[in-house]
């Protein structure tokens, strides 16, 4: 656990115990701190009974505290905490601020922070999986894996790569990354944001809170491009685009918008010291993240492609566009769920190679209509249904593949539940046939 003076003596409220703030509390009670602990479930709370006082930071006098300690997943434009905070001059913070506040401590090290709408994930995975290779200690915290307040400090000459949501980054104010990825923005999340603007202001800020250091800014969208145009030092500008073709094309970091992951990574390696040789070599033995555009499995000529993850219009686009037509459409495309955008977005461009689509869940009718005569497309509902009617009309050379573009809250607890439940039906799939051809 990463543990530091700087906390010793403080007092922390800290309101949501799931296990970045659980993380967080047992740092700051090894460190020396007082904490007053809430989460609206009694087990959670059961956790830190007797070493901390366990109370609602709403409903206590907020006076002395040195911050309250808010996880992720806490609305801040509608939860009454930051008003209350506010009205006592306490900072709200989360996990990522208390390490930042901790690095002085820590032996000499470099922070690497990743945002964006989409990549993220893939990104963090592939810069730690490049230092790795090269033999540079590192290790993956924010949004991905184990709480990094939960995991050890590395040895001197380690590198931090931390994935950071931008409810993450709401929370943050003084962490001076010495890299900061900005890998896209585009329209997700506008409940937990007065609009557009004012989320894309959220991910700027993981620039504007750098104090030296590159930032390495994609610029395939516009918005990524005024945020770039806003800064005048020290700015790397990358591109999907421009990624040299030997890295175009890997069986596991497949679509354009790997293109711009890839990019991203290769930038802030490269930044980091590693030569480009070494970093090209790591890129090539990445093995991709489960349920991001993940192959699993290839039957009787049909590619098989979970893309779960993809839980807006934004991430499903360079999905579809991953595939050209040889020189038919070939992807069957299982497409619904919990629409959090009307319209096709960007998808509307990428239909070129949709042999024909399958919707589920809630929006599976909206998207029946949306793509009516564009495309042949079922409204299926089910997933069982979609999978079992794109298999019937596969022929060999076609991938089926499982995109949503939605959030998977209607049928499924979370995308991984969807990805699991895919890759299950898949496997129930294809053995029977396997069965019925033998
Ligand atoms: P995040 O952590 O930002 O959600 P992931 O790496 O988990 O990003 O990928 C989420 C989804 O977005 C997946 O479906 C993936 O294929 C797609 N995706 C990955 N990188 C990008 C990108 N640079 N631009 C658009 N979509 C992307």
């Amino acid at each position: 656990m990463i543990t530091s003076p700087a906390f010793n003596g403080k007092r922390y409220a800290i309101l949501g115990l799931a296990r970045s703030g659980l993380a967080a509390a047992e740092a700051l009670l090894a460190s020396g701190a007082q904490i007053t602990a809430w989460d609206r479930q009694d087990v959670a709370r059961e956790k830190l009974e007797g070493r901390a006082e366990i109370a609602d930071p709403l409903d206590i006098d907020l006076t002395g505290f040195d911050g309250v300690v808010v996880s992720p997943g806490v609305p801040l434009n509608t939860h009454p905490i930051a008003e209350y905070a506010a009205k006592f001059g306490v900072p709200i913070i989360g996990d990522i601020e208390l390490f930042a506040l901790a690095r002085d401590n820590l032996p000499p090290h470099k922070v690497v922070g990743i945002t964006g709408t989409n990549g993220k994930s893939t990104t963090t995975a592939l810069v730690d999986h490049i230092l790795k290779t090269a033999g540079v200690p590192s290790l993956m915290g924010g949004n991905i894996g184990i709480p990094i307040m939960e995991q050890d400090p590395l040895p001197s000459g380690g590198t931090y790569v931390l994935e950071l949501s931008s409810y993450q980054i709401d929370l943050t104010q003084s962490l001076a990354c010495d890299v900061a990825i900005l890998l896209n923005v585009t329209p997700d999340h506008l409940d937990r944001y007065s609009g557009f603007e004012a989320y894309a202001a959220s991910k700027e800020r993981l620039l504007t809170m750098q104090d030296g250091g590159w930032a390495v800014v994609g610029t395939d969208d516009d918005t990524s491009r005024v945020i770039a145009d806003r800064r005048a030092v020290q700015l790397l500008r990358i591109s999907g685009r421009e990624l040299p073709k030997k890295l175009r094309g890997l069986p596991l970091l497949q679509g354009p918008h790997n293109w711009q992951n890839i990019a991203a990574a290769r930038s802030a390696a490269g930044y980091l010291g590693l030569n480009e040789p070494m970093i090209e070599a790591a890129i090539k033995t990445f093995k991709g993240l489960p349920h991001r555009m993940e192959v699993i499995r290839e039957h009787n000529g049909v590619l098989f492609i979970n893309d779960s993850k993809a839980t807006n219009q934004a991430s499903t686009a360079p999905a579809l566009a991953a595939f050209p037509p040889a020189p038919d459409a070939r992807i069957h495309w299982i497409v619904g769920g919990l629409a959090k955008e009307d319209g096709l977005g960007e998808c509307a461009d990428q239909l070129g190679n949709v042999a024909a689509a399958y919707t589920i869940g809630e929006a599976g009718p909206r998207f029946e209509e949306l793509l009516d005569g564009k495309v042949p497309v079922r409204n299926c509902e089910l997933l069982c249904d979609a999978t079992r009617r794109a298999v019937e009309a596969a022929k060999p050379g076609d991938i089926i593949l499982l995109s949503p573009a939605c959030a998977s809250f209607d049928q499924f607890r979370d995308y991984e539940r969807r990805g699991e439940h895919f890759r299950q039906i898949v496997d129930m799939l294809t053995d029977h046939e396997g069965d019925a051809a033998a």
